[in-house]
């Protein structure tokens, strides 16, 4: 009988965990070959829902930075940390929906990230007109919003850009939120005093000047969610450069931007 009860309790157990695993895994081919399987290791995020979009794609490639005799366009590396951001999210329990997509790309660990022009949003062609591209990857959005905003209780939109400035200027990070949104502002805030902290940590000499303010940018104006617009640097200076160029430290940016996630969905 005892043999028997242990028996049963075994077996249970190996069907619950096997059932709990499954649940567990996602699978998504954007990530690429290597990454696709994401496992879920964390509830931090679970009931939070994010629309991750990087900047340009398609026939705009955004920013243009040279460095060591290669371009570097804003579009791919921006793509980059938006995928790795988005598979941190998932890992937390997040539900991720990624608004600009490059089916080849995957996550890449190389430098030089080439360039293409096969990015879609949500696999439509993404038009060559401005307020087109910015109007089209919205309403992507906010179509998505209005079925999720039912299921979930938190929903953001993220959307990254790498700045073109003069040479010189080495810019840290900037945040930005919508004109008049209080919990735009309150996640921008949060960010910038997340990295503040992280910079202290990693390169205490240095200090961080990175800046929360409201922007009157299309895409803010019109993500029904509430928005956050993040320049992760300048993409013409040496000293930014590094903050993209090396996979490690577009993993950093992807990891912070995470924790800051965490932190403004424990306050709501
Ligand atoms: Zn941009």
């Amino acid at each position: 009988m005892q043999t028997i009860r242990t028996l049963l309790i075994f077996l249970v157990g190996v069907f619950l965990s096997g059932s709990l695993l499954a649940q567990k895994t996602h699978n998504e081919p954007l990530f690429g070959k290597s990454q696709a399987k994401v496992q879920v290791t964390g509830r931090r995020l679970k009931g939070a829902c994010f629309y991750i979009v990087s900047g340009h794609g398609g026939p705009d490639p955004g920013a243009i930075g040279r460095l060591e005799g290669h371009e570097l366009h804003e579009d791919e590396y921006a793509y980059d940390v938006a995928l790795r951001l988005a598979r941190r999210l998932l890992q937390e329990g997040a539900e991720v929906r990624i608004i600009i997509q490059a089916k080849k790309e995957g996550i890449r660990d190389g430098r030089f990230l080439a360039n293409s022009k096969r990015e879609t949003c949500l696999g439509r062609e993404i038009p060559l007109n401005q307020v087109e591209r910015l109007k089209q990857r919205c309403e992507a959005i906010n179509e998505l919003y209005r079925k999720d905003r039912k299921k979930f209780t938190y929903c953001r939109s993220v959307f990254l850009h790498v700045d073109s400035r003069s040479k010189r200027q080495q810019t840290d990070v900037f945040f930005y939120h919508a004109p008049g949104s209080k919990q735009g502002e309150r996640l921008a805030q949060g960010m910038k005093s997340l990295f503040e902290s992280k910079y202290g940590k990693h390169q205490p000499n240095r200090g961080f000047s990175g800046t929360v303010a409201e922007r009157n940018l299309y895409v803010l104006r019109n993500s029904t969610p509430v928005a956050l617009f993040v320049e992760l640097g300048n993409i013409q200076n040496a000293f930014d450069q590094r903050r993209f160029v090396l996979a490690n430290n577009r993993q950093a940016l992807a990891n912070w931007l995470t924790e800051g996630c965490i932190q403004d969905f424990k306050k709501k």
